[in-house]
């Protein structure tokens, strides 16, 4: 009996958790739709996935560990700004050893039950791997883990770079991108600035100017929540190659997407079971969690205004404390702030079960580095944002949390670009107790049942999901 082989994608992740976070999530859905997906991303990724993940993961997805040549003590997987440029290397670095892979695979697909790959998904930090899927003759889509309204920046880059508008120049003022108010240079992405090292600036250019020659960006995103931004991507203006775009986020497991805080897929670890037991006690939307995703690690100065101010708020918080490398909890937090918080705060320096807490019913804000997946995952939580932006895309992202969705604050930044302890103090009160940080939940909610709607059958991004299986699955039958 013959039976019709599986369809076979290549998927390459950039190594960092926010990417590798979603790009494993969005590979058990296309598991789901019947594909086998070959993961691939650096070694030591792939590793801590199988440890952490292993068991979860679709069995149709087959991991791949890249050699990424960068010797094991220096990588300092977690750890700030030095740890994405090392990503940076790293991501270069496992160009050689994907191509062989792929190679390998469409050889080997002669003698097993896996066909030869109809395309390659990879996020849009690989741009080489479009030369290697030109060199196969197999399509590349692009995995866009920031949002939409970022991405009509990024495909305008060849005119912002014409114009000399990029490089941004530290006092630049109303930049104009079709279809969006003006932006001042520091609302621009970090990896775009004059004054953000030039590895950076070069290795997002080189990146982010092949995006217009890809088969199709899938972003993780949703109409009902980008819609504007969205359709600007549509236009000639800022997409002349007509790149067919794909919103079909939020990719969340769908356990979070349906408000069921633990199943088997999720259940805690031993810091996931502290944290859970400790938001038992506290009172429904009473705590403010803190944390600022898998790379920035604000400066010590503005650590100590943050637990000034929580101190001041007296209001109950869960705090992901990662201090730069030099400091300690001991010696460089205020005087008195831990004995003090200690009845109402918790702080914890390992990795967090992020979802499990925005999930759960006695957290009422998040104060955020604006990371895109951590907004939208606060969003379908439907909890408030405190937007504290850091670094990458995440100034553009704080503006959408607190302008056009109205689902945050944004903290306002005095002397050396710092938040100061009174103004945390009082915005944490106003988004955990106050009228305004009422009406943000409350517009928050009605996004996570949208969210929740959009990923269902006949939902937005359902069926733009489909709509990608469809053309992934049909340029498979032509070759
Ligand atoms: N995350 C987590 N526990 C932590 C820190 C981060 O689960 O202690 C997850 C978080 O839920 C999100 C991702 O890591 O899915 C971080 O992605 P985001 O885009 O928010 O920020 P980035 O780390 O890329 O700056």
């Amino acid at each position: 009996q013959v039976q019709a082989q599986a369809p076979h994608v290549v998927f390459l992740a950039f190594p960092t958790q926010g990417h590798i976070i979603p790009a494993i999530q969005f590979s058990n859905t296309l598991a789901s739709e019947g594909f086998i997906v070959t993961f691939m991303c650096a070694e030591q990724r792939i590793a801590k996935i199988r440890k952490s993940q292993g068991a979860e993961l679709n069995p149709s997805i087959r991991l791949i560990g890249l050699p990424d040549n960068v010797p094991l003590g220096e990588l300092r997987i977690d750890e700030g700004a030095d740890s994405f440029l090392l990503s940076l290397r790293i991501a270069d670095n496992m160009a050689p050893a994907f191509e062989q892979t792929v190679n390998g695979l469409i050889k080997d697909s002669k003698e097993s039950h896996v066909p030869p790959p109809l395309c390659i998904i990879s996020d849009f930090f690989v741009s080489w791997s479009q030369d290697i899927a030109n060199k196969f003759q197999i399509p590349r889509y692009v995995f866009y883990t920031s949002p939409a309204s970022h991405l009509t920046l990024v495909l305008y880059l060849p005119r912002l770079l014409e114009q000399g508008i990029v490089p941004v120049a530290p006092d630049a003022r109303g930049i104009v991108i079709p279809g969006r108010p003006p932006l001042d240079g520091s609302e621009m992405p970090w990896d775009w600035q004059q004054s953000s090292p030039k590895e950076v600036n070069e290795f997002s250019f080189r990146n982010q100017l092949r995006l217009h020659e890809s088969s199709g960006i899938l972003i993780n995103t949703f109409y009902e929540l980008e819609g504007e931004a969205i359709d600007a991507l549509r236009t000639e203006a800022i997409n002349p190659n007509k790149v067919p775009i794909y919103p079909l986020g939020p990719i969340l497991p769908s356990w979070f997407l349906k408000g069921e805080p633990i199943n088997d897929e999720a259940f805690p670890d031993q810091t996931g079971n502290e944290c859970m037991q400790w938001l038992d006690a506290q009172a429904p939307s009473s705590v403010l969690y803190v944390s600022f995703g898998s790379v920035a690690i604000p400066t010590i100065r503005q650590i100590q205004e943050i637990a000034r101010g929580l101190d001041a708020s007296q209001q109950a918080f869960l705090w992901i404390l990662r201090l730069p490398p030099s400091a300690t909890e001991a010696t460089d937090l205020p005087e008195g702030f831990l004995s003090r918080t200690h009845s109402r705060g918790l702080i914890i320096s390992t990795w967090a079960p992020q979802l499990l807490i925005l999930s759960h019913p006695s957290t009422g804000g998040f104060m955020s580095h604006c990371g895109w997946n951590s907004i939208l995952e606060s969003i379908c939580s439907g909890v408030p944002i405190l937007a504290l932006p850091q670094f990458a895309e995440q100034f553009l992202n704080s503006r959408l949390v607190a302008e056009q969705l109205r689902v945050g604050l944004k903290l306002q930044r005095g002397t050396d670009d710092v938040a100061e302890s009174d103004e945390i103090e009082i915005a944490v009160r106003e988004l955990i107790q106050g009228e305004e940080g009422r009406a943000m939940k409350k517009r928050a909610r009605a996004l996570k049942e949208e969210a929740a709607r959009v990923v269902a059958e006949g939902g937005s991004s359902h069926t733009t999901l489909n709509a990608f299986v469809q053309a992934a699955t049909t340029t498979h039958a032509q070759t």
